[in-house]
């Protein structure tokens, strides 16, 4: 395993013409949700980068960026395990020169849900990701739908700006009980560990009752909402959309995903099932 700090260093990497790259660009403090991409990438790919990264530009002035849990010394050791080729860990002053100016936005989809509650989030995302898929020049990028929007967001991008990039889509990994696996529950002490789940209960509720005949959209909705609510969390949003387009239909399809956000104490968490 190679380890990569410097931008130059990983775009001078000579891989075989033949060669198949996969990328898989983490914020760290990885779990079980990464390593199932870092799996995949490594089953299907000849080569497979891994990217480590907290990235200012995606977090809000009030939001966690200094307190993000980071460990790197424990996320190489664990990707030394599962045996990966490369892991590049650049820092900010190469990933943002001074002035920093350029950014990329996608549009509408940008700016609902994650979007609306975290103006810029997408922004940040699509422009790292941009300058990330630059540098390491992957065939795929494997991407959780833990970040279900995130990569729905990212596909319009890659496919907008004609980059080569394929993205594949993972699916969730949960803990035994059902919680999304995701790096900031490590912030869940206590009693917010067992409300935490009511996310992932709100989602298997709503897709028991479209299994009963239920399927008009904001009925469904509401039910969410109020059993949330009732758990002892805070609703951001909950939504269904259509999973193409993400735009709202008023009755359940096949197509048709909910996503939710939620607080518990302070700490905001995300999670998203399709409802067939
Ligand atoms: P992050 O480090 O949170 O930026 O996540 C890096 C990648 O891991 C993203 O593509 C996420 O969607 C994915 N990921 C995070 N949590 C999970 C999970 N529980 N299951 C599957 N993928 C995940």
């Amino acid at each position: 395993m190679k380890l990569i700090q410097t931008l130059a260093e990983m775009q001078a990497i000579k891989h075989p013409p033949s060669a198949k790259i996969g990328f898989v660009p983490t914020m760290g403090y990885l779990h079980d949700g990464h390593m199932s991409l870092v799996e995949a990438s490594s089953v299907a790919c000849d080569i497979t980068v891994v990217s480590i990264y907290v990235n200012p530009a995606q977090f809000g002035p009030t939001e966690d960026l200094s307190s993000y849990p980071r460990d790197l010394d424990r996320d190489l050791a664990l990707l030394q395990e599962i045996g990966v080729d490369y892991v590049f860990f650049p820092n900010t002053e190469m990933m943002y020169p001074a002035p920093y100016r350029t950014w990329v936005d996608v549009d509408d989809v940008s700016s609902i849900l994650c979007g609306a509650s975290r103006p810029g989030h997408f922004r940040g995302v699509c422009t790292v990701v941009l300058k990330l898929v630059n540098i390491v020049k992957p065939h795929y990028m494997y991407m959780g739908e833990k970040d279900f929007q995130q990569l729905s967001i990212l596909r319009i991008m890659l496919r907008d700006l004609n980059l080569c990039t394929e993205i594949v889509a993972c699916p969730i990994v949960r803990e035994a009980d059902g919680l999304a696996k995701s790096s900031r529950n490590v912030y869940l002490k206590g009693e917010h560990r067992s409300i935490a789940l009511c996310l992932f209960t709100a989602l298997n509720q709503a897709k028991q009752a479209v299994s009963e005949g239920v399927i008009k959209v904001s009925d469904i909705i509401d039910a969410a909402k109020l059993s949330i609510s009732k758990a002892g969390a805070v609703v951001d949003y909950v939504e269904i959309v259509d999973e193409r387009d993400f735009q709202i239909p008023e009755m359940v399809d096949e197509h048709s995903r909910m996503l939710i956000a939620a607080r518990v104490g302070n700490t905001r968490l995300i999670d998203n099932q399709k409802l067939i």
